[in-house]
């Protein structure tokens, strides 16, 4: 059974009820959208440029934008359809506006696999130009692509797939375990072959036999699944590896650099659905939730507006404010239900009309000092929030504001009821422009 409060540093709790028995429900099926909104940029890294314009025909599964930097990945269209426009919307990931491509559905066909083929039998470089071809990224949130992360990981000693899921939204990766263990297994397996075949541990927050033919997969295939405590922010990657593995990755560094890569399992079936059948990620499964309404487990075509998955669920727009995409804590909350699912979308929150937003007027810092206690990777929030706010950039730096994982645990705790996580990231950039100004 799993926890239903997450307990944290500093003995606060999450309360992760809103997930609770979610990996039960299956996956349901979306149709496609009468409309798709497919934004050029769909990861970390530059936008992709378009390769289509208005009044094309596409199909299902095309390249319609694709990037030719390091960092770039694929865009593709997940219907077969006519491409009627290109349009700027707030985007998911970074709550700005960005380009997105309009295609009108035609046929909701999806992509036709090609022949299978054996991971075993190609080329470690084969296999990261065919990840990269099928444009699939990091699907746990962060979006890194997931060629760059395989080349700069090669020879590392371990592959560690995330099944953690920590948001207390969030069921869809413990599904994906459960409705397709052979795909992921089989996925992992493709990752730890372009990597050199490191030790692969699976770490997940359910317990022993939760996973019967997964658990039975990783035996067959060597791989270590670990059990480990029910916890928000142990989700992170850098927290992760010391959780599992028992070794720190130093402040400034990354896991690669101690040895460790670092993958979701998401993003672990669609490395091998790309490199076994040449199928581009389109698709992806997430879960919905709202607060009279429970949750669901969808799988959903990447451009899929909000609107299409309320339409789809028989669930009225009108009676939801705002939808939060990815985690609960973490996540951008939009007013309308025209942003669609893109490749790092792990869920939606549909917040009512009766819900106002907690932050709506905050209190001066009153120096309670819980969110300095709480912060898991131990910096000091309450600081830094005033140096963003004086602009001192010396002691942002002093305070290590780079090492903040954006968890979004000092805004759940303050009882001020301050929003920290856009004033984080301002001061985040505030650094990379005196970085960069500085030479
Ligand atoms: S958002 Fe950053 S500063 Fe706040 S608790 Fe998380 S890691 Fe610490
Ligand atoms: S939790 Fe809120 S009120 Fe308390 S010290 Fe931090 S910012 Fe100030």
């Amino acid at each position: 059974m799993p926890a239903e409060r997450y307990r944290e540093r500093g003995g606060f709790f999450v309360d992760a009820r809103m997930k609770h028995g979610l990996e039960e429900l299956p996956f349901q099926e979306v149709s496609a959208p009468p409309e798709v909104v497919l934004f050029l940029r769909q990861h970390i890294g530059p936008a992709g440029k378009p390769l289509v314009r208005e009044g094309h025909r596409v199909r299902a599964g095309q390249k319609v934008a694709d990037s030719d930097d390091p960092l770039g990945v694929p865009v593709h269209s997940p219907v077969s359809g006519t491409v009627v426009g290109l349009r700027e919307l707030p985007h998911p990931m970074s709550g700005r506006p960005e380009p997105a491509l309009l295609i009108r559905t035609e046929d909701e066909g999806m992509p036709t696999p090609a022949d299978e083929q054996d991971p075993d039998k190609l080329p470690p470089e084969e296999i990261l130009a065919r990840v990269r071809e099928a444009g699939v990224v990091g699907m746990g949130g962060a979006g890194y692509p997931t060629h760059a992360k395989l080349r700069s990981g090669r020879g590392a000693r371990f592959l560690l797939i995330n099944t953690k899921e920590s948001d207390p939204n969030v069921a869809c990766d413990v599904r994906l375990l459960r409705e397709r263990a052979e795909e992921v297994a089989a996925g992992i397996g493709v990752l730890a072959r372009a990597l050199g075949e490191p030790q692969v541990l699976v770490a997940t927050r359910t317990a022993p036999g939760e996973l019967p033919e997964f658990e039975r997969l990783a035996q067959e295939r060597g791989f270590r699944v670990v059990h480990i405590r029910p916890c928000y922010s142990v989700g992170s990657e850098r927290l992760l590896v010391p959780e599992v593995l028992g070794f720190e990755v130093p402040l400034g560094r990354y896991p690669p650099d101690v040895g460790v890569v670092v993958h979701n399992v998401a993003t672990a079936y669609a490395a091998g659905q790309a490199v076994r059948y040449g199928l581009p990620l389109v698709s992806r499964g997430l879960t919905f939730w709202a607060q009279d309404a429970g949750g669901r487990n969808l799988w959903v075509r990447v451009g899929t507006p909000v609107r299409h998955l309320l339409a789809f669920m028989g669930l009225a727009e009108e009676r939801f404010s705002r939808f939060v995409f990815g985690s609960a804590l973490m996540g951008w909350a939009f007013p309308e239900a025209g942003i669609p699912v893109v490749k790092t979308t792990t869920g939606v929150v549909g917040l009512g009309r009766e819900e106002p937003s907690p932050y709506a007027r905050p209190l001066p810092c009153m120096r309670c000092g819980y969110c300095d206690r709480v912060c898991p990777v131990r910096i000091y929030p309450s600081l830094i929030l005033a140096a963003v706010k004086k602009g001192d950039g010396r002691a942002l730096r002093r305070l290590h504001l780079e090492a903040c994982i954006e968890c979004g645990l000092c805004s759940y705790v303050c009882p001020a009821r301050i929003l920290f996580t856009p004033l984080l990231r301002d001061g985040k950039a505030f650094l990379r422009v005196q970085a960069l100004t500085k030479g």
